[in-house]
């Protein structure tokens, strides 16, 4: 059975950069993440993906409504949504096989599969064609993230019911698109698909958006986001 000084469970920005401080501090240490790509939501399904389609229908927007007032005639604005796609996934592979070099610099194991702790200091890893290897540690460090939550009312179909990871996927705009949630992701998917062309909705239990942020601010996001093209529903 393998032995490590530490064991962390979950790829993503907590468990990558855990690996890569106990690598340098001269641990040896192991990676289980249970999906194909290191990064986690982040990198896979989150942050980078969002931010990548954000820049691009910001660039859309810009051609279409903006740029004739600049001076700057652009002919022919037409969406090519597939390529807009692989570009985006282009930059996710980019990250995410960043994560793994940094890995192999930092001298950490990395093991594809489901990681469970089946006794203290003792992790197995179930990957996906069912073998399961066990291995040995010191310590372990929980980084498993979060995943989206189902309402019981609307539960997920993958099809006209999706989390925000469907959302990044679409290979056509939706005509219609109505996010339950006007906090930062609800906001940015919201956006993007407002910005390349559909009628968008907010729904929000709350009396304003963007919660967490200072009143002032939510109110200008939703004025900004009006003029936009969104509809809020509070
Ligand atoms: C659309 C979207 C946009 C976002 N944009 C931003 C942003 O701009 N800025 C920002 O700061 N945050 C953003 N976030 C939030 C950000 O993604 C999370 O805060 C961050 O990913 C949390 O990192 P983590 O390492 O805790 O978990 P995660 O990134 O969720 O990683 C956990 C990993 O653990 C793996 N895992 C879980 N259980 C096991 C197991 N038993 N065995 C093996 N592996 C397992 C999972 O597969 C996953 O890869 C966004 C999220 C979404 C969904």
């Amino acid at each position: 059975m393998e032995k490590f000084d530490v064991v962390i469970i979950g790829s993503g920005p907590g468990g990558y950069i855990a690996a890569i401080r106990a690598g340098q501090l001269g641990l040896k240490t192991a990676i289980i993440e249970k999906d194909k790509e290191l990064g986690g939501t982040c990198l896979n399904v989150g942050c980078i993906p969002s931010k990548a389609l954000l820049t691009s229908s910001d660039h859309f927007m810009f051609a279409k409504k903006e740029a004739e007032k600049h001076g700057i005639v652009i002919d022919n604005v037409n969406l090519d949504l597939p390529k807009m796609q692989q570009r985006k996934d282009k930059v996710v592979k980019t990250f995410t096989g960043g994560v793994r070099a940094l890995m192999k610099t930092n001298k950490v194991t990395t093991f594809e599969g489901l990681g469970m702790i089946t006794a203290p200091g003792k992790v197995s890893v179930k990957s996906s064609n069912g073998q399961t290897q066990e291995i040995e540690t010191k310590n372990i460090v929980l980084a498993t993230g979060s995943a989206p939550i189902e309402l019981p009312f609307a539960k997920f179909d993958g099809k006209t019911i999706v989390s925000s990871t469907e959302a990044l996927t679409f290979t056509e705009t939706p005509k219609k698109f109505l996010v339950i949630g006007a906090g930062a992701i609800g906001l940015e998917l919201g956006s993007v698909w407002n910005r390349l062309g559909s009628e968008v909705t907010i729904l929000e239990f709350l009396p304003r958006i963007a919660v967490g942020f200072d009143l002032e601010l939510s109110n200008l996001l939703q004025r900004s986001l009006t003029a936009q093209g969104m509809t809020f529903h509070l």
